[in-house]
């Protein structure tokens, strides 16, 4: 025998539906539809937040104004004689790499470290 609930009974041009929140079974005419499309009870039934709806104005994304960055500097590493005093370029070398000021005989460096 299947156990009857408070919204079992007839009432004409009436059905039972369940709230799609809660779950709970009403009569149809009892929901109403929320601002989501779900059909609920009273209980459940909310208006929808104002903040939703509204319309900012467009953010503007670029800087009102700006300035490219200055050319960089680039100080060669060529030259390992001391007195050869380190070259500043600006802006770099065409070939891309450091510029390459006096060629380096591995004969000219200074003794470096001895290991046994
Ligand atoms: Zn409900």
């Amino acid at each position: 025998m299947e156990i009857k609930g408070p919204k079992d009974y007839l009432k004409l041009g009436d059905w039972n539906v369940l709230c799609d929140v809660c779950g709970f079974k009403f009569k149809a005419s009892e929901l109403r539809k929320r601002w989501d499309g779900y059909m609920c009870c009273s209980k459940d039934w909310e208006e929808r937040q104002p903040q939703d709806l509204i319309r900012l104005p467009r953010e503007r994304q670029a800087p009102s104004w700006a300035r490219p960055s200055p050319p960089p500097t680039y100080e060669t590493i060529a030259p390992v004689d001391p007195n050869v005093p380190p070259v500043t370029t600006t802006p770099p070398p065409i070939d891309g790499y450091f510029a390459v000021v006096k060629p380096v005989d591995p004969n000219d460096l200074p003794p470096g470290p001895s290991y046994p």
